[in-house]
């Protein structure tokens, strides 16, 4: 039994892909899932990185985790959203871990078998199934939403406003979210205070779309490709410095006098994260967001952080509860103080594999695939 058949879904069948457009067929939801009809899906590192085996996933894998789409049916303990909700498909979580308990499902402890196993975590069964029959991974961050139909689980759906453009949102699940939790939930960025994005592609210009926001006054965008620190200064930076030709710390000491309250690094680049630490004033805080190769380490000063009371952490996901969070991000951007569709550029299905080439060569920050 089908609840969908038919349709159009990327597949990858091997490392590095290509994305392939193939028919597929998508199970009914069970008790506590949700079957969504798919409008747009945003495209995210992570999606390269499962693509090409850097995260292991299992092939061949439907991908997409920023789905934005219209709930078209929900499994029988379902209480949350109904027929015709308008939804953005988030990361998934088990709900039971402490992290999970103690508020923040971004750090649960089965966050990889809830996101990246390729099937469901409890039997190892797939939702999705292929033109010849046999079912295909799935479940990538519990909905993979490369396709026209996707089933999420009743924690990872999360209800939005109808007035908002629907095709725009999924972006909210993953890296805009990641940028915006970080400045916002996990750093706590206060108003009148400084901070440093260190690296301005989605995830650092939604840090400083979300500075902006909060009211923070000094706010530094760093990166290498001009283009992008134009774009930064467009969204909130008041400052922009591009560290191929001047020294970051030297600039944002030049203007700051002691360093920056807060900084956020999103390259995964040991020697920036290094600077990020550097420009730091005393007490101030930095946290990690960029993926670094495996295996990188960091060469930081310990008197430095000591003596300065400097702190450093890593941040998932911006350490958002996506069903509070999310929503507040849209308000802000309907209220036009997130403009995060600056970032997105559109592209239909068929065009999925352009979409990856431009966001890897830096031309595109933020594809979005439109689907239905
Ligand atoms: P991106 O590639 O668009 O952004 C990285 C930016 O860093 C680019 O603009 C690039 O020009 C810049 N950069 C490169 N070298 C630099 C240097 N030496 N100095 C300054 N800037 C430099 O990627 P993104 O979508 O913004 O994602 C950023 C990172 O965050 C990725 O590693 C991604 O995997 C990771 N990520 C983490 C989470 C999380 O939960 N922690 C979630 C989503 C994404
Ligand atoms: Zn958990």
């Amino acid at each position: 039994e089908f609840a969908a058949k038919d349709f159009q879904a990327a597949v990858v069948r091997q490392k590095g892909g290509p994305f392939v457009i193939e028919t597929a067929s998508i199970t009914p939801p069970r008790h506590d899932e949700v079957l969504v009809r798919v409008v747009a899906t945003g495209m995210c590192h992570t999606d390269m990185v499962a693509r090409d085996q850097i995260y292991p996933v299992p092939q061949p894998i439907v991908l997409g985790h920023e789905g934005a789409g219209i709930v078209e049916a929900v499994g029988e303990n379902v209480t949350k959203v109904e027929k015709g909700d308008h939804v953005v498909l988030s990361f998934h979580s088990c709900g039971a871990c402490r992290p999970c308990q103690e508020g923040h499902p971004a750090y649960c402890e089965n966050f990889n078998d809830y996101n990246f196993a390729g099937a469901r975590p409890d039997d190892g069964s797939h939702a999705l199934c292929g033109h010849d029959g046999t079912p295909l991974n799935d479940r990538f961050f519990g909905q993979s939403s490369f396709g026209a139909y996707a089933i999420a689980n009743m924690r990872n759906v999360v209800k939005v406003r109808k007035d908002a453009p629907l095709e725009l949102l999924g972006p909210l699940g993953c890296g805009i979210q990641t940028g915006a939790g970080t400045v916002l939930n996990a750093l706590k960025v206060e108003p009148g205070s400084s901070f440093a994005a260190f690296g301005a592609g989605a995830v650092g210009l939604s840090a400083v779309m979300a500075a902006a926001a909060t009211g923070a006054t000094t706010i530094f965008a760093i990166d290498v490709v001009p283009s992008r620190l134009d774009l930064a200064r467009e969204l909130g930076a008041t400052h922009i410095v591009d560290s191929s030709k001047d020294d970051p710390v030297a600039a944002i000491r030049k203007i700051t006098g002691k360093g920056v309250d807060f900084a956020m690094d999103s390259t995964g680049i040991p020697a920036v994260i290094r600077n990020a630490v550097l420009a730091l004033r005393p007490m101030g805080s930095a946290a990690i967001v960029g993926a670094s190769k495996p295996g990188a380490l960091l060469d930081l000063d310990a008197n430095d952080l000591m003596q300065n009371v400097k702190s450093i952490r890593g941040v998932v996901e911006g350490d958002s509860v996506p069903d509070v969070f999310i929503p507040k991000l849209i308000d802000l951007y309907l209220a036009g103080r997130f403009p995060f569709d600056k970032l997105v550029r559109f592209y239909s299905l068929d065009q999925i594999n352009e979409a990856a080439a431009d966001s890897e060569k830096g031309g595109t920050l933020k594809p979005v695939i439109r689907i239905g």
